[in-house]
C-alpha cells in the first residue's frame, strides 16, 4: 500500500511524496521545488528511490536536480520527454510498470496538455497521480496536443474504478467549479460539490484528492456524452470530441 503525503508548493501546485508502507521506499511525484521536499524526506527518514515526472513544465520538474543531488535517486519520465526532463535517468512508455517496494505503479500515456504527458496509477491503493491532465471539475489546457488527443486520454482515465482518488497537480477546483456551472447550470451534483469546495477553500483546506466518482458526476470534460450539456454549449448532433473542444475553448476564455 502507498501512503500519500500531499505538499502544497508555489501558488497552487501540489507535489506528492508516496511511500510504500512495507519498505518505506519513497518517490516524489512532480517536485515543484526542492527544499521543502528534501526537508520532509529527511525528517521522516524515508528512502527516496525515485522522482516521477508527469511532464516537463517547470512547476513539475523544478526540484529534480537538487533533490537528485541530495538523495541520489533515479528520475523517471516519459520517453517522449527524454530531451527535456532535467536529470532524467530512465524513460517509460504507455503500459510500463514501476515497482516501489511492494507497490506497483502503472504508466498511462495521456497526451493533450503536452505530447509527452503521462500519469501514474496504483491499482492496489486506488490512487491516480494525473499531473495536469485531469483536475477536479477541469482538465489541462491544450498546449501541445489536440482536443481529440486530450479527449482520448480522458476516456482512458474514465475507465478506472470509480473509487480511484485523483491526486492532480494543481488546486484549481474553485475556479473550475465556477466555470462548470456555466455549462451545466442544472447539474445538482455539481452545485453540491461547488458548495463543498467553497467551504473548504474558505477554511484554507485542500479540495484534493477528489474521487473519480465525483468527477464523473461534476466534471464537464468527462461528461461530453450528456445531451443537456451538448445543448447548452450548442453541439447537439456533433461528436463528443467537438463537444469537448467547445467546452475547452469556453474555459480558455472564462
Ligand atoms: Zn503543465
Ligand atoms: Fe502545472
Amino acid at each position: 500500500m502507498l501512503q500519500v503525503t500531499q505538499v502544497p508548493l508555489l501558488s497552487d501546485n501540489y507535489s506528492y511524496i508516496i511511500v510504500d508502507s512495507a519498505t518505506q521506499e519513497a518517490a516524489i511525484i512532480d517536485p515543484a521545488l526542492d527544499e521543502p521536499l528534501i526537508d520532509l524526506i529527511e525528517q521522516n527518514n524515508w528512502r527516496l528511490k525515485y522522482i516521477l515526472n508527469t511532464h516537463h513544465h517547470h512547476d513539475h520538474v523544478g526540484g529534480n536536480l537538487a533533490i537528485k543531488k541530495t538523495f541520489d535517486c533515479q528520475i523517471i519520465a516519459s520517453r517522449y520527454d527524454r530531451q527535456r526532463i532535467p536529470g532524467i535517468d530512465q524513460s517509460v512508455n504507455h503500459h510500463d510498470k514501476i515497482r516501489l517496494g511492494e507497490s506497483q505503479l502503472h504508466v498511462i500515456a495521456t497526451p493533450g496538455h503536452t505530447l509527452g504527458h503521462i500519469v501514474y496509477y496504483c491499482a492496489e491503493s486506488a490512487a491516480l497521480f494525473c499531473g495536469d491532465t485531469l483536475f477536479s471539475m477541469g482538465c489541462g489546457r491544450l498546449f501541445e496536443g489536440s482536443a481529440e488527443q486530450m479527449w482520448e486520454s480522458l476516456q482512458l482515465l474514465k475507465q478506472l474504478p470509480e473509487q480511484t482518488r485523483i491526486y492532480c497537480a494543481h488546486e484549481y477546483t474553485l475556479n473550475n467549479g465556477h466555470f462548470a456551472k456555466t455549462v451545466e447550470p442544472n447539474n445538482t451534483a455539481l452545485l453540491t460539490r461547488i458548495n463543498e469546495v467553497e467551504a473548504l477553500t474558505a477554511q484554507g483546506l485542500p479540495t484534493i484528492p477528489c474521487t473519480l466518482k465525483q468527477e464523473l458526476a461534476t466534471n464537464p470534460f468527462l461528461r461530453t456524452e450528456h445531451r443537456t450539456l451538448q445543448q447548452t454549449v450548442g453541439t447537439t448532433g456533433h461528436s463528443e470530441i467537438e463537444t469537448f473542444a467547445t467546452i475547452r475553448n469556453l474555459k480558455d476564455q472564462f
